[in-house]
């Protein structure tokens, strides 16, 4: 079935959708929040926009819905039709994260991922789980974190083989 709007104007509209105080997101910022957590949301001068940023913790968390990132789980599937376009969009929204992860380690930010998956669908964890996950995190020195849900695949490089990822693509993954 065509579409009713061009190319442009639905990755406009879903760019919008998926841009800000998702459901999930705002449940971990709830959480952060009262444990006593400070921080500022979606910081436009720093790369990739992150969702939500801790200065005093040198920390950002990026709450990502797994669809619009590829991730390799069970919330993630290639659409049915115009797979061309699908393809690149949602390939360069990977190339997009790895440039930004660089860019915000280049300037001393540090790093948590925080996946859709680990706060709905079928392997989601407890939220106070995700939460505390977070906190301890946040707390940390450690400069890189994801938070995935109980289905999720740990072996990216061999998931992203069957979905027909483009290989430059897989080889910046497996950097993580
Ligand atoms: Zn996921």
């Amino acid at each position: 079935m065509a579409d009713v709007v061009s190319p442009e104007t639905r990755s406009r509209m879903m760019s919008g959708i998926r841009a800000k105080n998702s459901i999930p997101e705002m449940k971990v910022r709830r959480g952060l929040h009262a444990r006593g957590f400070r921080f500022r949301l979606h910081c436009r001068e720093l790369p990739g926009k992150p969702d939500i940023v801790f200065p005093k913790y040198r920390a950002v968390i990026f709450v990502h819905g797994c669809f619009w990132h590829a991730h390799e789980c069970t919330l993630f599937k290639w659409p049915k039709t115009r797979e061309d376009f699908w393809k690149e969009k949602i390939g360069n929204n990977r190339i997009r994260d790895l440039a930004v992860m660089d860019e915000l380690a280049g300037q001393g930010w540090r790093v948590l991922i925080v996946w859709e998956c680990a706060l709905k669908g079928k392997g989601r964890r407890p939220i106070d789980e995700v939460v505390d996950s977070c906190a301890e995190w946040l707390l940390s020195s450690s400069t890189k974190r994801e938070i995935r849900g109980q289905h999720a695949t740990i072996d990216i490089a061999i998931d992203h083989e069957k979905q027909g990822l483009p290989d430059d693509l897989r080889e910046g993954t497996r950097r993580k």
